[in-house]
């Protein structure tokens, strides 16, 4: 079995065809998908589709996209929606400056915030980071032993990954890690302790090779194994199992 610990299969791109989707991706022994929600509509979608078929398990949490001066309701409004629903993460949530880097302090709030929520309901948290490294790693610093978590669709550098593990979370490689040039993606996936790895897609977005630039779905995961089992001589099997048992462990999914 292999788990795609990331996607966003409600996405518009899928109109008409998770169905088709969800099909590909067991044709492929991708038997659980974690389904990431990031926004207030997100969440609900999160949730109503996993009522829809038992392949998803829902996350819920605020995207460094959605902070806004109204952080405070917004993290009410998310520990509400975690009490009436059944999720098995906190998030995605993090910080971005990528696009907009002048709310860095209310985003940290938000993404504190969340922290605060996952070692309160002892729930893991999955971590977005764009352009934020330190900043991300400052927030989550007081919080080292005390939550887990992922650094979903992992892209610096192995130092910083091994400084994310020191603080009890886990590294998840997605479709980059296949692209020719992704010269540290691929010494991070040759270098971290196996049980500290898990897969992902991240879909529609950050298809592998030979998929780069179409939309991605769910059984894309597939090419992330395989290049993961490729650059650290294992064979898909070992791979699959081992990166399936750590995303059981980590958001504690019935077998
Ligand atoms: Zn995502």
């Amino acid at each position: 079995m292999i788990i795609d610990t990331h996607s966003h299969l409600f996405d518009e791109a899928f109109t008409g065809d998770v169905k088709d989707c969800i099909k590909r991706a067991k044709d492929v022994n991708v038997n659980k998908i974690i389904l990431v929600g990031f926004s207030k509509e997100t969440n609900e979608l999160a949730i109503s589709y996993s009522k829809e078929d038992s392949i998803f398990y829902p996350t819920a949490g605020l995207h460094p996209s959605e902070a806004s001066l109204n952080y405070q309701d917004d993290l009410k409004y998310l520990e509400d929606f975690i009490c009436k629903n059944k999720v098995y993460a906190i998030g995605e949530c993090g910080l971005d400056y990528h696009w907009v880097s002048d709310n860095k302090e209310v985003q940290k709030a938000l993404f504190k915030g969340q922290l605060d929520l996952a070692l309160k309901y002892n729930l893991p948290v999955i971590v977005h980071m764009r352009d934020a490294t330190l900043d991300t790693y400052e927030v989550m610093k007081p919080y080292s032993g005390k939550i887990r978590g992922v650094m979903h669709c992992y892209s610096g550098s192995l130092e910083m990954a091994k400084e994310f593990i020191k603080l009890g979370f886990y590294i998840s490689l997605g479709g980059p890690v296949t692209f020719k040039n992704a010269k540290e993606s691929k010494r991070v996936a040759s270098s971290i302790p196996l049980d500290k790895l898990l897969v992902e897609t991240d879909c529609p977005y950050l298809a592998p090779t030979p998929y780069r630039g179409s939309r991605n779905e769910s059984s894309y995961v597939v090419r992330v194994v395989e290049e993961i089992a490729c650059l650290r001589n294992m064979s898909v099997s070992d791979i699959s199992n081992i990166t399936t048992q750590n995303a059981i462990n980590l958001f504690n999914l019935e077998d």
